[in-house]
């Protein structure tokens, strides 16, 4: 991804980067937003916690970046732990022991590749990443 403000070649959304920018970046820090899938009322969608999660993390990873942190903004999780939102229409829910393990999959992931801080930027309450 080419960033004209600081005109750098910068990698910091990793599912918009390619392999050629990912080689010449170098991450210390990964950003992992998590959403739920689940109904926000009658006016707001579905996605909603999703949504918010993925674009709180845009906004500070582009500002980390500026400020010469070499963060990576991982894809956004569209699930959560929604267990007692299930009685509403085409709630997905992840238990959170299912989540936990997805998460821990990921950090696995960035230990191998070098990245030793993860921020998981949560937007559903429903989640508990406290353990
Ligand atoms: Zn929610």
């Amino acid at each position: 991804m080419f960033d004209n403000r600081i005109n750098l070649m910068v990698a910091w959304n990793l599912q918009e980067s390619t392999l050629k920018d990912v080689k010449e970046s170098r991450f210390e820090v990964a950003v992992l937003p998590v959403g739920s899938t689940e109904p926000h009322g009658l006016h707001l969608p579905y996605g909603m916690d999703y949504y918010q999660a993925k674009a709180v993390a845009e906004m500070a990873c582009e500002k980390a970046v500026e400020m010469g942190t070499k963060v990576v903004m991982l894809p956004a999780i569209p699930y959560g732990s929604n267990r007692n939102s299930l009685g509403f229409p085409m709630t997905i829910s992840l238990d959170q022991s299912t989540l936990n393990m997805v998460v821990r999959d990921i950090v696995d992931s960035l230990e191998h590749h070098g990245v030793r801080k993860l921020v998981i930027l949560n937007g559903h309450g429903g989640n508990d990443f406290t353990p």
